[in-house]
């Protein structure tokens, strides 16, 4: 089992995909990537309930 997310979930037009094993991990791909591709993006708690949210087990 590992944990993934892609950007197109999160509605945005990019073709970032993480999947790793645990979710704490996931989040720290997604928030480097969020700083590095989604500048704009708010990296509040509420964004990071929101993308907990999307993640799929796979
Ligand atoms: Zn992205």
């Amino acid at each position: 089992m590992a944990k993934q997310i892609t950007c197109r979930d999160a509605g945005m037009d990019c073709p970032g995909q993480f999947k790793v094993e645990t979710e704490d991990e996931l989040m720290q791909h997604v928030q480097i990537h969020a700083k590095a591709a989604h500048p704009d993006l708010p990296v509040t708690p509420e964004f990071q309930r929101q993308i907990k949210s999307l993640i799929k087990t796979v």
